[in-house]
């Protein structure tokens, strides 16, 4: 294996499930899209119905295809909206879409009755994200048209909010508008005699700050894989204490150390001169293992034995360079922490480029090996 690799450390993982399974005391939906946000997702899978979740959830087919290929047996719901020509597979791998119009769940419908296979879908209402599902004053329709349409069942009503991660005083009044839409639509679905299934809201912001999301099942993903957004994790809520810890760490290792003196430049761009005699560490991490190049000459800093050692220069694509300092006493081939472990974790990491952890984990790429932790 080459020096850079991102550890994936299962075990954190499971305790931020356990943990949202005692938080919150309802079932847990563990979203596994994006190959679990870059950790993984057949390995993330597992070890999330291990430690309690009761299902899964994948953006795309082809991820619901691979989980299925991988032995997985939970439910998987679709999260996105599939193509028509997708639904063959959707009824081979057993995925659970959701449904925000009738013209697709009629297509759902004509494809499952031609297998000869019973399909339960959820259906998706917005209530102000602004993407998919139907209007809230549609759902009692839809939701009559899903059961009328008998190979379909109706197993689940969802909708997905915009802004629960913010504890801001607007945001919140927002959410709980999200909410009160939401219970609505169910009140309508009810008192028409539709049953709604296993209703669910939560994303990890509706987990950390509003408990009247809750519902009977939660789809936290980013706080599964340790990283708050709300600023509440460890603090002592309504709901309880939640401490998420960061799951995946990006390491590497020293390939070449050489002296610069005072005044020479490194990497592209020439952005950085030494201001003294000093010693470089130049690691194999880049920009096409994800490593963004955003991060170039802003203050970022590796872990090395226990201590922080600030990046210097530009980001190259597949090398980025550290100062070790003028007496260090750091060898060539030591190990090196990019992000995690003991280095800044990859929330800090997005906070310092203007951007979301989502995005750091996901975009660690395909050339960088997982390695799992226990
Ligand atoms: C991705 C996703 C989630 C999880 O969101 P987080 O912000 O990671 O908690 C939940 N529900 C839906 C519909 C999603 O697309």
């Amino acid at each position: 294996m080459g020096a850079t690799r991102a550890l994936i450390h299962l075990e954190r993982f499971r305790r931020n499930v356990r943990a949202v399974v005692h938080l919150t005391g309802r079932r847990v939906c563990a979203p596994v899209k994006a190959d679990a946000y870059g950790h993984g997702a057949p390995e993330i899978a597992r070890a999330a119905l291990e430690a309690g979740a009761s299902c899964l959830a994948a953006a795309l087919v082809s991820e619901g295809a691979k989980l299925r290929e991988n032995g997985l047996d939970a439910p998987i719901l679709l999260l996105s909206q599939p193509l028509p020509c997708e639904i063959p597979e959707i009824l081979h791998y057993r995925l659970c879409p959701l449904v925000s119009d009738g013209d697709f769940a009629f297509e759902l419908a004509r494809a499952a009755e031609a297998a000869g296979v019973r399909l339960p879908v959820h259906l998706k209402i917005d209530t102000g994200l602004g993407r998919l599902g139907c209007s809230p004053e549609e759902a009692p329709s839809l939701a009559a048209r899903i059961e009328g349409l008998s190979p379909l069942e109706l197993a689940g009503t969802a909708t997905h909010l915009a802004v629960s991660d913010s504890a801001d005083r607007e945001d919140r009044a927002y959410t709980e508008e999200q909410l009160v839409r939401f219970g609505k639509a169910l009140d309508a679905m009810r008192s028409s005699g539709l049953d709604p299934g296993i209703v669910h809201a939560a994303n990890s912001g509706g987990v950390m700050l509003h408990p009247e999301s809750w519902f009977d099942m939660v789809r936290p993903g980013i706080l599964l894989y340790g990283y708050d957004m709300t600023g509440a994790a460890g603090k002592t809520s309504g709901a309880g204490v939640l401490c998420p810890e960061p799951v995946m760490e990006l390491r590497t290792r020293i390939v070449l150390i050489r002296n610069v003196k005072k005044g020479e430049s490194v990497s592209y761009g020439r952005i950085w001169r030494a201001p003294r005699d000093t010693v470089v560490a130049v690691i194999p991490a880049g920009y096409a293992d994800g490593f963004p190049r955003l991060i170039s000459g802003k203050n970022w800093e590796v872990g090395i034995r226990g201590r922080r050692y600030p990046l210097i220069g530009r980001v190259c694509m597949d090398q980025c360079m550290v100062d070790l300092g003028p007496d260090s006493n750091i060898s060539r081939w030591e190990e090196v922490s990019v992000f995690g472990g003991n280095a800044p974790d990859a929330g800090e990491l997005a906070a310092e480029i203007g951007t979301i952890p989502y995005e750091i984990t996901c975009n660690i790429s395909s050339r960088v090996p997982r390695v799992y932790i226990e």
